[in-house]
C-alpha cells in the first residue's frame, strides 16, 4: 500500500491554485461550508456533466440493461424547499437523526456511533479511567498516549459496548471522567420559514437529499412524458444537513451537492437492476480516474441495511484522512417500493404504475396489463466528495521535477484542458500562440480553460500547469515559424514530442475523450 498523502499539502494546494476556499473567509469562515474557486468550480462542473451524460443522456454508456434493452433515463430539477409533508412521508422529520453524545466538560458533541474507547488490551480497567476518542480526530493520538501511560498495551472498543452511565469514561476532549451524556437524537434538518408570517406552523425544511424530489414528481413524469418502466429519473443539486461535526475538508459539509438517480422497475427485475447499477457505478468512478486500490465497493451486511432495503453497496474511496480505512462516495441502494408507498399514503395520491407489457395474454395477442408500485434502485452520489476524491487521487509528488506537486487529473475532468505558450514573448511567437489558443478555445473551451502564458521561464510555466492538473501544453518556438511544428508536452510523463501545428486540435481531441 502506498503512503497516505498529506491532507495539509492537498488543502494548501487547493487554496493556492483556486480549487476550494473557505466560505466567507474574510469574515473568518463558517464551519461546514466551502466555496469552489475558478478551477474547483470547473472541476466540479466537469464531474457533474460526466455524471449527467453517463447516467441520463447516454445511461451506462449505451449498454443494454438486464432486460436486454437500452437503459433509459430522464432528468428532473426539483426545489430545495418542498412541502414539509414530503419529509414526514420520507421519514426525515421523524427519523433523520443521529444519536449524539455531549460532553459536559468540553462542550463537544460527538456522533455516538463514532466514539471509541481505549481500554487495557487484556483484563479489566478496575477503578482506572478509560479514554474515549473519535477516529481520525486529534483526540485519537492524544487519548492513546494517555491510555498507554495508564495501561501499557491498549485496544479499542466502541463506546456503545460499555455499560451506562459512563462514569469512568474520559470524553475525547475532556480531562475528567464521567462527563459524557447518554446518547440523544439530533435532527439534521435545517428549517426555515417561507412567507411573511414567522409562525412555527409555516415551518419548511431545506432538503437533506435530492432523491425525494424525484419520488414526489414520479407521477407527473410518467403522465407527461413517454417513459415506460424500466426507466430512471436523475436529479442533481444542493442538499443541506446540519452535521454536528463537519470535518475532513469538504467531506462532511453542511451544504453539499448530490447527483442522484432513481431507477424504477418491476419488482421481479429489481435485484438484476440493483446489481447492474452497483457494478456500473463502480466502473464509472474508475473511468474518471479513481482506478486502483484506493477505490472499493462495499456490500452492506444484512444488519446494516435500513428496514426497507433489500441491498445496499457503497462505493468508497481511501481518502488521506480515512486511510487505511475508506469513506463513502456514493451509496447504491435497493429501496424496494418504500418511498412511493410512503408518499402515496401521506399524499393520498395514487402512485402506482399501469404496465401494459405485463399480465395475461389476451386473445388478440396483447397483454391485459398489471398495476403495481415500482421498485426503485438508487445510486446516490456526492459531487463534493467526488471532487475531493479526484483531487486526492490526482495529487502526486515527484521530487525530481522542478515543482514537485502535480495533479494528474483524468483529461475528462481536468479543469484546464490545454495551455499554449510562446517560448519567448517576441519574434512572432505570441501571435502564432494566440491563433492556436483561439482554435483550441473554439473546440474545447466548453469543457475547460485553454490557458496562455508568455511570462517566466518555460519550465516554470510547465510547473504551474502541472500543479493545476492541465494534461497538455503546446509550445511555439523558433522552429514553429520555420516548419509549422510545435512541442507537445505531456503532464504525467513530462515528455515532449514535435507535432504539426495544424494537428494540435486533433491530437487534443483524441486524448480528452
Ligand atoms: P454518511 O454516512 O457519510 O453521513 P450518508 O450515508 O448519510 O453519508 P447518503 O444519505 O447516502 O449519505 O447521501 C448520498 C451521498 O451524499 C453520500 O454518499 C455522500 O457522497 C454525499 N453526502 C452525504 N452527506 C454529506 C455531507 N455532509 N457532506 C458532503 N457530502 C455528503
Amino acid at each position: 500500500m502506498s503512503q497516505p498523502k498529506s491532507m495539509d499539502a492537498i488543502m494548501a494546494l487547493c487554496k493556492r491554485r483556486g480549487f476550494i476556499y473557505q466560505a466567507s473567509e474574510i469574515y473568518g469562515g463558517i464551519n461546514g461550508f466551502w466555496d469552489y474557486g475558478p478551477l474547483g468550480a470547473q472541476l466540479k462542473k466537469n464531474l457533474r456533466e460526466a455524471w449527467w451524460q453517463d447516467m441520463i443522456m447516454n445511461p451506462a454508456w449505451g449498454r443494454k440493461g438486464p432486460n436486454g434493452e437500452r437503459v433509459r433515463c430522464v432528468p428532473l430539477e426539483t426545489c430545495i424547499i418542498q412541502h414539509p409533508k414530503v419529509w414526514e412521508a420520507s421519514g426525515h422529520v421523524g427519523g433523520f437523526n443521529d444519536p449524539m453524545v455531549d460532553c459536559k466538560e468540553s462542550k463537544g458533541r460527538y456522533r455516538y456511533d463514532h466514539v471509541m474507547v481505549f481500554v487495557p488490551e487484556s483484563g479489566d480497567p478496575g477503578d482506572k479511567p478509560v479514554f474515549a476518542y473519535v477516529g481520525d480526530q486529534p483526540s485519537e493520538a492524544k487519548q492513546r498516549k494517555k491510555a498507554e501511560k495508564t495501561f501499557g498495551a491498549v485496544r479499542s472498543v466502541a463506546l456503545s459496548s460499555l455499560p451506562q452511565p459512563w462514569t469512568r469514561v474520559i470524553g475525547p476532549d475532556a480531562e475528567k471522567p464521567g462527563t459524557l451524556t447518554e446518547p440523544r437524537m439530533f435532527n439534521l434538518m435545517f428549517d426555515t420559514i417561507p412567507g411573511a408570517i414567522r409562525d412555527e406552523a409555516n415551518k419548511a425544511y431545506l432538503r437533506p437529499e435530492t432523491a425525494q424530489g424525484i419520488f414526489v414528481q414520479f407521477k407527473n413524469v410518467v403522465d407527461t412524458t413517454r417513459v415506460k418502466i424500466p426507466f430512471g429519473i436523475g436529479n442533481t443539486g444542493r442538499s443541506f444537513r446540519n452535521e454536528v461535526t463537519p470535518r475532513n475538508f469538504t467531506f462532511r459539509s453542511r451544504e453539499f451537492e448530490q447527483a442522484e438517480l432513481e431507477f424504477f422497475c418491476h419488482p421481479s427485475e429489481s435485484q438484476d437492476w440493483y446489481r447492474f447499477w452497483r457494478d456500473f457505478r463502480m466502473e464509472w468512478w474508475r473511468s474518471i480516474g479513481l482506478a486502483g486500490e484506493n477505490l472499493i465497493l462495499r456490500e452492506h451486511d444484512k444488519d446494516e441495511l435500513s428496514h426497507y432495503s433489500q441491498g445496499t453497496s457503497d462505493v468508497e474511496y481511501r481518502f488521506p484522512f480515512t486511510a487505511p480505512g475508506f469513506g463513502e462516495l456514493e451509496g447504491i441502494a435497493h429501496r424496494g417500493c418504500y418511498d412511493l408507498t410512503q408518499h402515496q399514503e401521506h399524499s393520498k395520491v395514487k402512485l402506482d404504475y399501469f404496465d401494459t407489457t405485463r399480465g395475461e395474454t389476451l386473445p388478440n395477442g396483447g397483454k391485459k396489463g398489471e398495476r403495481y408500485i415500482p421498485h426503485c434502485i438508487e445510486p446516490a452520489a456526492g459531487l463534493d466528495r467526488g471532487a475531493l476524491a479526484l483531487i486526492c487521487e490526482a495529487y502526486t509528488r515527484d521530487e525530481s521535477r522542478p515543482s514537485p506537486e502535480i495533479l494528474r487529473f483524468h483529461p475528462r475532468v481536468a479543469p484546464i484542458k490545454a495551455a499554449v505558450f510562446p517560448l519567448v514573448d517576441k519574434d512572432g511567437m505570441p501571435e502564432v500562440a494566440e491563433r492556436l489558443a483561439d482554435e483550441l478555445f473554439r473546440r474545447f473551451g466548453r469543457d475547460g480553460f485553454i490557458e496562455t502564458d508568455a511570462k517566466q521561464s518555460i519550465g516554470k510555466r510547465y510547473a504551474r500547469m502541472d500543479e493545476a492538473g492541465c494534461p497538455f501544453c503546446f509550445t511555439i518556438d523558433g522552429d514553429t515559424l520555420k516548419d509549422q511544428t510545435v512541442t507537445a508536452r505531456d503532464r504525467d510523463t513530462g515528455q515532449q514530442q514535435r507535432i504539426a501545428l495544424d494537428k494540435v486540435a486533433g491530437f487534443l481531441a483524441e486524448r480528452l475523450a
